[in-house]
Formats: structure tokens, C-alpha cells, sequence
């Protein structure tokens, strides 16, 4: 059965001679009210409740396990009806800067089972790619986050499992879905959003000819194509040149600070040359770069590099005045769990 959340309200079919009034009313239960269930749209004929019961199935996904707690990182980890997990993962801006509690929450969200590739670092690499999520299941992993949290998301992040890009289509519809204001959808603005992607080039210029504003982040990870090559096989399909290009030309569609993402990965890539030529790059992309150090996921020999060569590296990217922001927690078993995510400077 398709889930209701595939698709934008607009293309949902509630029935014969079924009046417009009555599309607002399931938008309103779903998108503001937040319910789980047709049954509990109380304002609705029963015969109409029933039907679209027999036609839809409301929510793709129910939570299976959570991590953490209100005010700090919180994992969810769902259970999608059609088999499989995926996990979102809330992060409260920094009681520092927005007073005791946080009320300011970044969703990073999955877009794919698993993940085709198979970066070297990645957990959500190692077990290969299973399959695309729909529209639905990316719509409700921010549905229920809120509904669970009580609270609302200010910004949404593509980094959680999978390689958004890979996944175009689903991605864009949930997006649309996304924007829409309420009651028509979930209300969070283009602004708001942030895609990150291990670099698919004829995707990238794509998503710049899309009217929406939306940010990109591109995980760069290796500022020559012989250090990129090591740890990301995708390099060899869309080699830098070919890929900075692209970011380029997304940059000057949009015109606004995209994101270079650069795990630090000790005797990998935290050479200092790097540093200098990662320089280059953002400079010519007029972008910002989060450097985060490499978090530890097990099985796999990768460590981070010590605090002085990360201040080091970060350094040389100060010196040459690029905006550079560096992931300074430790530990932290949810992200490192998730597979990835940084974000901090995502938020706000
Ligand atoms: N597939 C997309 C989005 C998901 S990954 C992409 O690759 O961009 C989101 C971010 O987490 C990427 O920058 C990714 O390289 C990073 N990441 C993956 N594993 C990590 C790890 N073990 N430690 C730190 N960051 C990691
Ligand atoms: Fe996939 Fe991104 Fe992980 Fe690479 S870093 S394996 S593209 S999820």
C-alpha cells in the first residue's frame, strides 16, 4: 500500500467527489496536529476514514529505540514498515548560546538503506547500499522526531545514512513536501535545509538548476585527487576538477557560502599541503569548511589525528582568513553510532 507522505497533498486521492475543504482537514491532522493514525481525524466521516485506511497507510516508519535525552543529542532509530532501520538524529544548539534550554534543534536525516559508496571511513559504507527510501520515509523521519520531541526543527540536514544525491528523485519530492507551508506540508524553509554529498557531479549541477535555494555541503575529505582516491572511490568517478567545477557552478546559481566538509584522519590526510590547497578550493568556492575530526567507528583502523596537528591544519585555513569551524566534542557514541554528522555550525 503507498503511504500517504509520498506524495504532495495535491496528488493525494481521497476518494470520489471527495470537496477540497476535506484535503485541508487530513493536511491539518497530519502536518500540525500530528496524528498516527486515520482513525483519530476525528472531523471526518467514517466511511472516509475507513477508506483512506484501505487506500493509504498514514506513517511509514515507527520509532524503535531512542538514545539520549531532551537536551542533549538525541538518536532515533526507526523502524521502517517495509523492513530495514534508519536512524535520525536531533542536535540542540548550544544551551551557551540560546540560554538554559535549547530551543533551537537540527534534524539530520537518512535518504538511503546502507549506502552504494562505500567511502573507507563510513560506517553507513560497509555494509553496501540496500535500497532508496520514498519520499514518505524521509517526510516522517522529521514528522515523528518532532512529534516525539515535542518540539519543532529550525534546520534539517541530509547526512544521515545514505548519499542523498543518489537518491534525486525521492529527494526532491520529499522536499517539496518539506517546504510546503502548513497545513500543506512541513513548513521548514529551502534556507533550512543543507545537502550533503560524497560529490555526484551531473546531480550537483541538477540541484543547482532547481529553483530552490537550497545549501549545499560537499564532503571533500582530500584536497588532491591522490589523497580523495584512497578514501572515497567516487573520486574516480568525478575526479576533483570535474567536481569543483560543479560546486562552482552551483555556487554562482545560488549564491551562498556552500560547505566543504573535511574529515581529519590521521596520516591520511592531515598533512599540512593539504591544508594549503584545501586553501585553493575554498577560496575559489567562496565556501566555508568544517573540519571534524575523524570519529572512531569500530572495525574499521582509522583514527583522528591529535589536537595539535588539528589545530595545525585549522591553522593554515585561519591564516588565509576561510571561515573554518572545528568539531571539538569527544567521544560521543551517538554520533559515531550515526556514522557520521558534525553540523555544529549548521545550526542556527
Ligand atoms: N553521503 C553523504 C551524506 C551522508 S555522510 C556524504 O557523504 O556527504 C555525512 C557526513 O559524515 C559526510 O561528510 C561523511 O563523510 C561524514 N562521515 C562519515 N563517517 C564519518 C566518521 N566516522 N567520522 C566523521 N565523519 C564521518
Ligand atoms: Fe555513503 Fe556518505 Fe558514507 Fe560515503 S560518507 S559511504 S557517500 S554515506
Amino acid at each position: 500500500m503507498p503511504y500517504l507522505l509520498d506524495q504532495l497533498p495535491a496528488d493525494w486521492n481521497l476518494g470520489e467527489n471527495v470537496p477540497n475543504y476535506r484535503m485541508e482537514q487530513v493536511a491539518t491532522w497530519i502536518f500540525e496536529r500530528r496524528v498516527t493514525t486515520f482513525d483519530e481525524m476525528t472531523n471526518l466521516p467514517a466511511a472516509m476514514r475507513a477508506q483512506l485506511a484501505e487506500r493509504y497507510e498514514l506513517l511509514p516508519l515507527k520509532l524503535a529505540k531512542q538514545q539520549g535525552s531532551d537536551d542533549t543529542t538525541r538518536k532515533f532509530l526507526w523502524q521502517l514498515n517495509k523492513g530495514d532501520f534508519v536512524e535520525s538524529v536531533l542536535i540542540p544548539a548550544s544551551p551557551d548560546l540560546f540560554g538554559e534550554r535549547a530551543d533551537r534543534f537540527t534534524l539530520c536525516i537518512s535518504t538511503q538503506v546502507g549506502c552504494a559508496y562505500g567511502c573507507k571511513f563510513c560506517a553507513s559504507g560497509i555494509a553496501g547500499w540496500k535500497r532508496n527510501l520514498t519520499p514518505g520515509e524521509i517526510v516522517a523521519q522529521i514528522i515523528e522526531a518532532e512529534r516525539i520531541a515535542k518540539n519543532r526543527v529550525n534546520n534539517l540536514v541530509f547526512m544521515g545514512m545514505g548519499e542523498p544525491l543518489a537518491n534525486y528523485d525521492n529527494l526532491i519530492t520529499a522536499i517539496e513536501i518539506i517546504n510546503a507551508q502548513s497545513p500543506w506540508g512541513v513548513g521548514i524553509g529551502a534556507r533550512h535545509i543543507t545537502i550533503s554529498t560524497s560529490g555526484l557531479v551531473p546531480q550537483i549541477r541538477q540541484l543547482a538548476d532547481e529553483p530552490r535555494q537550497i545549501r549545499l555541503a560537499l564532503s571533500l575529505h582530500g584536497a588532491t585527487d591522490e589523497v580523495r582516491s584512497q578514501i572515497m572511490p567516487v573520486n574516480k568517478k568525478y575526479p576533483l576538477a570535474e567536481l569543483l567545477d560543479a560546486c562552482a557552478y552551483y555556487q554562482d546559481k545560488k549564491r551562498k557560502m556552500m560547505t566543504l566538509e573535511y574529515i581529519l584522519i590521521e596520516g591520511i590526510n592531515d598533512d599540512l599541503t593539504q591544508a594549503e590547497i584545501l586553501v585553493k578550493h575554498a577560496r575559489r568556492l567562496h565556501a566555508k569548511v568544517n573540519l571534524i575530526p575523524y570519529n572512531k567507528v569500530d572495525g574499521l583502523p582509522w583514527v583522528r589525528p591529535s589536537d595539535s596537528v588539528i589545530d595545525a591544519f585549522a591553522a593554515v585555513l585561519e591564516n588565509a582568513d576561510i571561515p573554518v569551524t572545528v568539531r571539538r566534542e569527544k567521544g560521543h557514541d551517538i554520533d559515531a553510532a550515526c556514522g557520521q554528522l558534525r553540523l555544529k555550525e549548521l545550526q542556527g
